[in-house]
């Protein structure tokens, strides 16, 4: 994800902040711009650590100056009722919305029990991830299906814990509900599940673009014959017994699974082939958009020679690939020459990590299948977020 500055003294900040420590306006993010602002009590409100009028000021408005550099949302903001209740989010609410909840927060169903210990900051955590999937997915124009802003049905989130006594909450996806174990969120917990599974990478963001790919495969398929048999053709038929395929991967997973798949766990089912490829989409593109933001730039030793790669947007290359340059280059050339750069930005990063004593923070090689599968992802992007703010007007 890209870095903000300051909207007031121009600092550099960061997407989950609440505070600038430079000139210690407040921050909120305007979901709408995709931008972090530094806001401060409209007129006629209470200012921050007013002690006469009991409460937080109730609307914002945005602090800086316009210029050719930003442009401020005009208008008066709410903070989201879980920043004002707990601090534990930064998304503003435009003053005419009626909902108290940022589009964030407001796609959770459940939360935990937060009178339990710990669990205040299970949550928390969990909706600070929950909000970098919803970044990642207005950037790629997929705002309206989790926001819901028109009218699309959005995933709906349970962040629920173990109950002594009850079976275990499994973490996964059904029919547009995503729920989440907390447990999940706490590091050792996360840590030991990924040791006993053998699974080189697991986080709270990774579980959440996982799920939330199974939700965008039941938008894009459930009712489009065409592209379905397109998504047969890479990930294989999803009709296959789901319960059985997966009984089968846990009593003996397949050990070829790096010519063709993202992960281990991608060969248990079509349907979770295209879950991890998705997320790994997702992946790829995020580590690509903060790479391009620090401008970083590298050259790789290769047998034909060194070779130099300066980091592109991601987004706004993915917009010049609309308009194919070379008409006789298939139209996944382009995208699967982005996600390269992304695997060069890995191995350097890798490297990086190698060097603090760290494990690798992106343990994987794509294979050219998994390429293919990737750039299959992307198109069905492209084609389908149009047609699903058009199927909701
Ligand atoms: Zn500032
Ligand atoms: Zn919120
Ligand atoms: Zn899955």
């Amino acid at each position: 994800m890209k870095t903000f500055q300051c909207s007031h003294c121009h600092s550099l900040i960061f997407f989950n902040d609440l505070v600038c420590l430079s000139c210690q306006h407040a921050l909120g993010f305007e979901p709408k711009s995709l931008t972090l602002l530094a806001v401060a009590p409209a007129p006629g409100q209470a200012a921050e650590g007013d002690t006469q009028t009991p409460g937080a000021p109730d609307l914002w408005q945005v602090v800086g100056d316009a210029s050719a550099e930003q442009t401020l949302p005009p208008g008066a903001f709410r903070f989201c009722r879980n920043h004002t209740d707990h601090q534990a989010c930064n998304f503003l609410v435009a003053e005419d919305d009626p909902e108290a909840y940022c589009v964030s927060c407001r796609q959770t169903r459940v939360i935990p029990n937060l009178d339990m210990p710990g669990n205040l900051q299970r949550w928390a955590t969990i909706e600070h991830a929950k909000r970098r999937l919803f970044y990642t997915l207005a950037k790629l124009g997929l705002e309206d299906a989790v926001s819901g802003g028109a009218g699309v049905r959005t995933p709906v989130y349970e962040f629920l814990e173990d109950i002594p006594g009850e079976p275990p909450v499994m973490t996964g996806h059904d029919d547009g509900l995503i729920t989440i174990n907390i447990a999940e969120a706490d590091d050792a917990e996360r840590t030991r599940r990924r040791i006993d599974l053998h699974e080189p990478y697991r986080t709270l963001l990774g579980h959440l673009r996982h799920e939330v790919g199974h939700y965008f495969w039941d938008q894009f398929f459930l009712n489009d014959p065409e592209s379905l048999s397109e998504c047969r053709d890479f990930f294989g038929d999803e009709t296959l017994d789901y319960g059985q395929a997966l009984q089968q991967h846990y009593q003996q997973p397949r050990p070829d699974w790096q010519s063709d798949f993202v992960s281990s766990y991608a060969t248990s089912h079509p349907w979770e082939d295209w879950a991890e490829t998705w997320a790994h989409y997702l992946h790829l593109l995020d580590l690509l958009e903060t790479a391009a933001n620090y401008h970083i730039a590298f050259t790789l030793q290769s047998p034909q020679g060194p070779m130099s790669v300066q980091c592109l947007d991601p987004y706004a290359a993915i917009a010049g690939l609309a308009a194919p340059q070379d008409a006789d280059a298939p139209p996944s050339a382009g995208l699967i020459e982005l996600l390269r750069q992304g695997m060069g930005v890995s191995l350097v990063l890798n490297s990086l990590n190698r060097s603090l004593g760290q494990e690798d923070a992106y343990p994987f090689v794509l294979s050219t299948p998994v390429l293919n599968k990737l750039a299959f992802v992307h198109e069905i992007v492209q084609r389908k977020r149009s047609q699903l703010a058009v199927d909701s007007a």
